[in-house]
């Protein structure tokens, strides 16, 4: 191009950049996700063209694209080996195409402010520049023969000029002057982090360069390392080593510990997808699980945690998934609707359950072993996903409060059952554990008998149970402080006198006697199921369980000699004062084996308590 000439872009963009600005507050590093795309779609072109025999290429030919930040000058460059431009290709793709782009984009998505988050990761391309730069160069030089190059200009979105450039070599330079609210962009670290996140795995070498800080005369210039790297989901399963997916794990989630287990996924038929998925390895009981799923788009990033891809429970993994099919530039709404989405979707679902029931299938032991990390996503997906349910089912794992563990088949198989009555089918109960701490004294109670019951300490289990009940006709849950009608046998001694004097230690106390095992408890608080579930269920919901009022009962051990000498004492009126002292103490002592007191019952609970041991020390 041998002369310069200004223009206008046809575009009324007076009011685009505003929108788009303020539309893209959250992400604003988009421009360069959008701008080294381009160089990255540049060398494709090139590379195609060269594979049909357009375009010469040298054999050894390094295609590569560079990033140079300067702080002192201001400037941020973004260049390509890639096909460049030739004067009239600016004048059609940037002029025209670019700018009306955006604006057609702008105009479809400007009231669909839900969608954003999506719709932001595409489509703005070239544009997108300005949202970052008071000046916008462009110099390129096409790979075609004989080609001038060509140096474009613009300072405002709307008017630009267009002259010949001092580009030597083919290829594209994008030289962004900063505006003042984007010079974090300049800073080294940052742009590394940017280029990280987004172009961590893309096909094409990128290399960052400080140009500040250009090496020293007859210093050797340090080795150059692009910042990007072949992604691991890439290559064939087959091909990849255990160390290989653990060190990927690494890097990519910087989470030192190793995972539990991974799915690789490599699908070429009906659609293309590749990833790799982790089972993330718990740190401890109490954490809260927190997922992250990247989504890619040939290798480059679109965005974490997109649920109407990836199954919600999935989304408590950690992975990669690379979907060049995906339509990712439509609205989430369309998304969770596009078939092509809903088969992917149930894609990786299969896969994920075909591994783990592989795994219970070989290595049953290891299954086991991590049932306590994989139970709450395998229970996740059994709620949300009946085909997932239906594909776990044979793997679902009961912890017993013994330490073993077995399948829930093997386990309700091997349980008494109640005759069937009538409609009625034959009823199975499972006893189960939230807290082996808080109620260790009932699990001693159960292991005394022998009765079986399963650790469920989950806060997903609360569903859970319900959901089983609801696939297994007959089956009950009942946590083990609800029900002791298989623990209690004969020949209590006659408690009458000390049940009547419990019920008048406070209002409303409901108290009954059963005769447990001499060593056990002398007392136990039994709590309803049902009303402790909806009680639960209603604080889950942010409402006050106290509409459901707590259906509590004292259950006094008449086999319990303390309880006996108890009977005897509250028919004496000369140790009665005792006697309900005693029995306050023994009141206390149930409630506090079944869940915390409250601040004045624990009070209470002391005083009294060292008022019995100041009597013993007195003596
Ligand atoms: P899109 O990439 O979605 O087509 P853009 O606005 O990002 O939209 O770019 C418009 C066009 O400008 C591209 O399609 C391409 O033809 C051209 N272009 C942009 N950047 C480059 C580059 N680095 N090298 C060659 N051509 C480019």
């Amino acid at each position: 191009m041998s002369e310069t000439r200004q223009g206008n872009l046809s575009v009324n963009s007076e009011n685009l950049l505003p929108i788009i600005k303020k539309w893209l507050y959250s992400e604003q590093d988009i421009f360069i996700r959008e701008l080294v795309s381009n160089a990255n779609d540049a060398i494709a072109k090139l590379r195609g063209l060269a594979g049909i025999g357009e375009a010469e290429i040298a054999e050894d030919e390094a295609f590569r694209i560079d990033v140079y930040t300067n702080r002192e000058t201001g400037e941020l460059r973004i260049c390509d080996n890639g096909i460049g431009m030739t004067a009239e290709e600016v004048e059609k793709y940037i002029n025209q195409v670019a700018f009306s782009g955006a604006k057609d984009f702008l105009e479809q998505y400007k009231d669909k402010s839900a969608d954003a988050q999506i719709i932001g990761h595409f489509g703005l391309g070239f544009y997108s520049a300005f949202m970052a730069a008071d000046l916008v160069t462009i110099d390129t030089l096409s790979f075609r023969p004989g080609a001038e190059a060509v140096r474009w200009q613009s300072g405002d979105s709307a008017s630009f000029t267009m002259g010949p450039s001092d580009r030597e070599t083919r290829g594209t330079c994008i030289t962004l002057h900063m505006a003042e609210d984007s010079k974090e962009f300049l800073e080294y670290g940052k742009l590394h982090s940017v280029l990280l996140k987004y172009f961590r795995f893309l096909p094409y070498e990128v290399y960052l360069h400080d140009a500040a800080k250009p090496p020293k005369e007859g210093e050797e210039a340090p080795e150059e390392k692009p910042v990007n790297c072949e992604p691991l989901w890439n290559k064939k399963p087959s091909e990849c080593t255990d160390e290989e997916y653990k060190q990927f794990y690494h890097e990519v989630f910087t989470d030192f510990s190793d995972p539990l287990l991974y799915v690789h996924l490599n699908i070429d038929y009906p659609f293309r997808l590749r990833g790799i998925l982790y089972f993330p390895r718990m740190k401890n009981e109490m954490q809260n699980i927190e997922g992250e799923v990247k989504l890619y788009c040939n290798q480059v990033f679109v965005a974490d945690n997109i649920k109407e891809v990836i199954p919600e429970y999935l989304l408590l993994l950690k992975g990669c998934i690379d979907c060049p099919d995906l339509p990712l530039n439509v609205s989430r709404s369309f998304l969770q609707s596009d078939a092509t989405v809903q088969r992917i979707s149930s894609h990786i679902s299969k896969k994920v359950s075909d591994r783990l029931c592989s795994l219970f299938d070989k290595e049953r032991e290891t299954y086991c072993a991590d049932w306590k990390d994989i139970n709450p996503f395998v229970k996740f997906g059994c709620l949300r996903d009946e085909k997932f349910y239906e594909r776990m089912k044979k793997a679902l794992i009961f912890e017993t409060i013994g330490g073993e563990f077995k399948t829930v088949d093997e386990y309700v198989e091997a349980l008494p059952a109640k005759e069937a009555e009538g409609d009625r089918p034959a009823e199975k109960k499972v006893y189960y554990v939230t807290d082996p701490v808080q109620q260790a004294a009932y699990i001693d109670l159960f292991k005394e008998k022998g009765i079986a019951a399963v650790v469920l300490d989950q806060y997903i289990d609360n569903y859970f149970i319900s959901f089983m009940e609801s696939k297994t006709p007959g089956l009950r849950f009942m946590r083990i402080d609800s029900d002791l009608s298989d623990l209690s046998g004969e020949g209590g001694a006659d408690v009458g006198a000390a049940e009547e004097l419990f019920r008048g230690l406070e209002e409303g106390l409901k108290v009954r006697s059963e005769t447990l095992s001499a060593g056990a408890m002398p007392a136990v608080i039994l709590q309803s199921e049902t009303t402790r579930r909806f009680r639960e269920m209603s604080r889950m919901y942010g409402q006050d369980p106290s509409v459901f009022p707590a259906e509590e009962e004292l259950v006094i051990n008449s086999a319990s000699p303390l309880i006996a000498a108890l009977a005897g004492m509250a028919g004496d009126e000369s140790r009665r004062a005792d006697a309900e002292l005693l029995a306050r103490e023994i009141r206390d002592l149930a409630k506090l084996n079944q869940a915390p007191l409250t601040a004045e019952q624990m009070k209470e609970f002391t005083a009294r308590t060292l008022s019995i041991l100041s009597r013993i020390a007195d003596q």
